[in-house]
């Protein structure tokens, strides 16, 4: 496909048909995530990556990540999935994680800038799901802007730097996370987040038990429960030594709740979202169950008062320690 003078339309929902044909067909379609606008390509077809890479001016050391459906779908771009792998995919996909795994033979280099490993996401967008799913294949896409400029939020920002060079941008509105995926790396004794995103690192410890963040350091959940993890939602959760700490971890995960006792939710702020399991021990085992069931539906995050210095309160400690895989904040 030559990238001269191309007449860009840019077109909605309707137009997802259109945009997997010319998937399969080789060339480059504009999409919405939840992150930024992506640009995609097959991720199996070199030549069309390529043009990823000129459409953009990408240097061609700066791997792509390649883009999926589902769960299922990921195995054709990859030599194996550890274990590790599906547990962050069942809280975390469809999501912004990008997980880095081995990549298969199938995958040409130029996808990944000729290194072996591949990041793999499952974006959280009806239109860039249905456009994969439609295509049939991985589609490899980086942010769909030209090189070294701001990644793009609405489609008018693709627009202004792909114009004339791609047959398609699919409109979806204002992405709503905003910025990039956070990028893990499974391929290491350790897992490494090569890139922090919206998926932070107190959301990835309770599934990791440990991980290495973006500057290199190591970060422990406090007690190795994760084995033994019984009684636990589907959403991340963690204990709060204290209201400050529940509070920062709050600030910093969008969608979170704070439980406690009455005692402990009285310190916060209004504003907070908070629920009370009551204040006695009685009444706190009464309504611990219930009320984790159905915060899971509606927030994306519990934090949950710690226990585990209060005598009376230790068989409800005995079951919020499995809750949170025994992470403390
Ligand atoms: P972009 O698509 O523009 O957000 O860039 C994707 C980024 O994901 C790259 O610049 C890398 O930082 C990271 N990435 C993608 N694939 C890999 C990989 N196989 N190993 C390490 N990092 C990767
Ligand atoms: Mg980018």
């Amino acid at each position: 496909m030559s990238l001269d003078r191309i007449n860009t339309v840019v077109g909605g929902a309707e137009y997802i048909d259109e945009g997997a044909r010319i998937l399969r067909a080789g060339g480059l379609v504009a999409f919405p995530t939840e992150t930024v606008y992506g640009l995609g390509a097959d991720a199996f077809n070199p030549e069309a990556v390529l043009n990823i890479f000129k459409a953009k001016g990408r240097p061609q050391d700066n791997p792509l990540i390649v883009h999926y459906a589902s769960v299922e779908d990921v195995k054709g771009a990859v030599s194996h999935i550890p274990d590790v792998a599906y547990k962050l995919w069942e809280t975390f996909s469809p999501g912004p994680l990008t997980l880095v795994l081995p990549k298969s033979d199938a995958l040409p280099l130029v996808t990944t800038a000729g290194i072996n490993t591949v990041g793999i996401r499952i974006p959280n967008h009806p239109v860039a799901l249905e456009l994969i799913k439609k295509s049939g294949t991985g589609i490899a896409a980086p942010s769909a802007n030209t090189s070294g400029r701001v990644s793009p939020t609405l489609s008018a920002h693709v627009y202004e730097d792909m114009q004339g060079k791609i047959p398609l941008i699919l409109e979806g509105g204002q992405t709503d996370i905003g910025i990039e995926s956070t990028v893990l790396d499974l391929t290491k004794d350790t897992p490494i987040v090569l890139r922090p995103g919206a998926v932070t690192i107190e959301m990835l410890l309770p599934v990791l038990g440990k991980v290495i963040n973006h500057k290199g350091e190591v970060v422990v959940a406090e007690s190795p429960g994760m084995k033994y993890k019984h009684y636990a939602p589907t959403c991340p959760c963690v204990g709060a030594k204290s209201v400050e700490s529940a509070l920062r971890v709050y600030s910093e995960n969008p969608g979170a709740v704070i439980v406690g006792r009455d005692s402990f939710l009285s310190a916060l702020p209004n504003s907070v979202t908070a629920r009370s399991l009551g204040e006695s021990p009685k009444e706190c085992m009464r309504s611990v169950f219930s009320l984790l069931r159905e915060l899971e539906k509606d927030y994306s995050y519990i934090i949950i008062e710690d226990f585990s210095d209060k005598e009376e309160y230790f068989a409800l400690y005995n079951r919020l320690k499995k809750t949170t895989g025994g992470v403390l904040v």
